[in-house]
């Protein structure tokens, strides 16, 4: 809506703006926020930059270098639908005033640097993302229940969780049962006015929505936006996911993106398309070759699968994103490409055409700092392309239905089984990266989701342990 400062001053008058509400994103990927009053808010300071307390954030800075500045970027600016007041947002970059450049450790500025490094490949001009983020609906009492029957429910005579559908209890009429969310009409589908609720708003905060549905598990949805550039369609994940769980809160619910919260059914994931173009020209397509994807596309992928369990570390970034990668829940664990397959790691979706041809990775989820996560799979994406990895497949066949026997009989690679398994790959294998990711930047990541995730899970016993 806004184009530079004057502009963005203009646009505040006309609308009566009250307050300006500075956001940045950590390495969680979570959004924090200052508020300022608009009269405080001058274009001097909006170009030198806004301080904040750099060590309250974690694993940022130490105390006693703490004072940092927000370098908004003015032409993000929106309007909050959510407060009472008129406020504006903006989304903004972090600078370190101490090295005088943008922080290595801001998410934001790591993804304009993802870009740079595209750009001085001299491969493409532009890299298109397309996320998709999947969320469930919870504070309902039918889904209460079933996460408690579901928590504690244990087959007696095998000793182990319960695996079919017999954990579905109650009344379940009107109801999608396990894995029967998508996609039934109302009363079967009870979101309907929820999530049109979602997408109005998502328009209205300047997201460009093209459908909404059920998702296949219970409570379930999905919400589709247009791709854009990489750093707009890392924006628009932070604009949505503030959307979504504002939507359902105000309306007594409470949305989560987690990756798998419900045992026995769909998880929640967040499929990324991706494309490479150089003047106006999608590279990621050639007629005739399989799912008319060009040779530098299927090079892409290659440089994705080939540095896949260290890119997990940042699209799949807590420990239980691995709960999700499992067989029998259309979310990926085998490291090959397929078209329309959607056991396979990375589909090609069927018969798109030349300007939509595209390739759609399924491992990562929303745990995933958006700007982190495209990042590192454009670092390996370019990689690949660069060193020509070619990747395992295609492969058509329901990747489900292989046995583990199987997989290692024909050496197919796998996503990595745990976040420490993701984290020690990083450790080793990093160097993809480097253009993009400073060394004090990939320590620090890999420390502080060591400390945040893994060791505390690794410390506690689980339900099904009992
Ligand atoms: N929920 C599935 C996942 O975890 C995807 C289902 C779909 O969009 N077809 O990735
Ligand atoms: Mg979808
Ligand atoms: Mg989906
Ligand atoms: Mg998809």
């Amino acid at each position: 809506f806004v184009n530079g400062i004057e502009d963005f001053f203009n646009y505040c008058k006309e609308n009566e703006v009250e307050f300006v509400d500075f956001r940045f994103t950590d390495m969680k990927g979570v959004w924090h926020h200052l508020t300022y009053t608009m009269e405080a808010v001058s274009a001097e300071q909006l170009d030198s930059g806004m301080p904040f307390d750099g060590s309250s954030v974690d694993a940022w800075q130490p105390i006693n270098k703490s004072d940092m500045l927000l370098k908004p970027d003015v032409d993000t600016a929106f309007l909050d639908p959510f407060t009472a007041d008129v406020t504006i947002i903006v989304i903004c970059d972090v600078y370190d005033i101490y090295k005088g450049e943008m922080y290595e450790k801001c998410p934001r500025s790591i993804a304009k640097k993802a870009l740079t490094h595209l750009s001085e490949s001299g491969i493409g001009d532009v890299a298109y993302f397309g996320p998709e983020n999947e969320f469930f609906i919870f504070d309902d009492v039918r889904i209460k229940d079933e996460i408690n029957e579901s928590h504690y429910r244990v087959d007696s005579e095998e000793g182990c969780w319960s695996d079919d559908s017999d954990y579905e209890v109650g009344n379940i009429g009107h109801r999608p049962r396990t894995k029967g969310g998508y996609f039934p009409v109302q009363p079967t589908d009870s979101m309907v006015d929820l999530r049109a609720e979602m997408m109005h708003v998502l328009r209205q905060v300047g997201l460009e929505v093209t459908l909404g549905h059920h998702e296949v598990a219970q409570a379930q949805g999905e919400i589709g936006i247009v791709f854009g550039d990489l750093i707009e369609a890392a924006d628009n994940v932070q604009k949505y996911k503030y959307v979504v769980k504002m939507v359902a809160h105000l309306n007594g619910k409470s949305a989560t993106f987690m990756p798998k919260p419900l045992f026995g059914d769909n998880g929640n994931g967040m499929h990324v398309h991706q494309s490479i173009w150089k003047d106006g020209k999608n590279l990621f397509y050639k007629e005739g070759e399989y799912a008319n994807l060009s040779e530098m596309a299927r090079h892409y992928v290659g440089g994705i699968f080939k540095h896949a369990r260290a890119v997990a570390a940042f699209t799949n970034a807590t420990t239980n994103s691995y709960k999700r990668l499992i067989p029998g829940f259309e979310a990926p664990s085998i490291l090959t490409y397929s078209s329309q397959n959607r056991s396979a790691s990375c589909r090609i979706p069927y018969g798109a055409g030349e300007k939509a041809t595209r390739i759609e990775m399924r491992f990562p989820d929303s745990t995933a700092c958006p700007y982190l996560a495209f990042a590192a799979m454009l670092c390996a994406g370019l990689d690949g392309i660069k060193n020509k990895y070619e990747p395992i497949g295609p492969m058509d066949d329901d990747l489900f239905e292989l046995s583990l026997d199987e997989i290692r009989q024909r050496k197919i690679p796998q996503m990595p089984h745990t976040l420490r398994g993701s984290l020690e790959a990083l450790i080793r294998d990093n160097e993809f990266l480097q253009p993009v990711f400073s060394q004090e930047m990939i320590d620090t990541y890999q420390h502080y989701k060591f400390e945040t995730q893994v060791w505390p899970d690794e410390a506690r016993p689980t339900a099904f342990e009992f």
